[in-house]
């Protein structure tokens, strides 16, 4: 029988957005299980400051709750330039520490009421742990903010956040294309083209 082992990456995740994205990004050659899929329902603690610190803990944990000897994590961030940054590593809980996304947009679109400057960025941090070795990738997209929710595929943020080079948001553009120019398949592109020359 084919050993595929080497090809199974356990993605330390409850998000099934991200995981459905990230196979759609991948294709069929690495196969992912995300902690739902091994049968931990639990949430993992995401309390650094900044989004590596928080994906390389979040893939430590994952490691200490399972088999596996090595796993990635990732953590993604919305930041806009008018806001400092903000919300940053806090954009799941812009508006509330339960996460919802309806709230967080119309936080967003509250703070830039009559703000001219619309530019922001999504930007991903991917950790990939294995034992005591940590490598971390980074994935931006830039764009700017939408003056209202448009559109209704993606999650998160995606209804407001309109692409550099496009004039709609993530939620209205194909999945295919934001799968292709996004934020996490940037990130996961490097990772990938590190993971296939780690493997040889
Ligand atoms: P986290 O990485 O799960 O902590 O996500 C941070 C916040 O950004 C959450 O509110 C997510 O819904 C949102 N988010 C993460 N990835 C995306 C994306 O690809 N598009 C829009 N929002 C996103």
């Amino acid at each position: 029988m084919a050993n595929t082992n080497h090809r199974t990456i356990l993605f330390a995740t409850g998000n099934s957005n991200k995981t459905r994205e990230a196979r759609a990004i991948l294709g069929g050659e690495f196969v992912l299980r995300d902690l739902s899929e091994i049968g931990f329902d639990g949430e993992l603690k995401e309390e650094e400051d900044t989004l590596e610190g928080n994906a390389i803990s979040k893939a430590k944990q994952a490691l200490q709750l399972t088999e596996f000897e090595s796993c990635f994590a990732e953590d993604t961030g919305l930041e806009v330039v008018a806001l400092g940054g903000a919300p940053g590593v806090f954009s799941a809980r812009y508006a509330g520490k339960d996460g919802n996304s309806e709230a967080n947009i119309k936080k967003l679109l509250e703070n830039l009421e009559g703000v001219p400057d619309r530019r922001a960025r999504f930007r991903t941090v991917i950790a990939y742990v294995r034992g005591e070795e940590v490598s971390t990738f980074e994935g931006i997209v830039e764009g700017t903010i939408g003056e209202e929710p448009k559109g209704r595929k993606g999650f998160g943020y995606d209804p407001v956040f309109i692409p550099r080079g496009y004039n709609q948001t993530f939620a209205q553009l194909p999945i295919s294309l934001k799968n292709k120019i996004s934020h996490r398949a940037r990130a996961f592109e490097k990772f990938t083209n590190w993971l296939r020359g780690f493997q040889r």
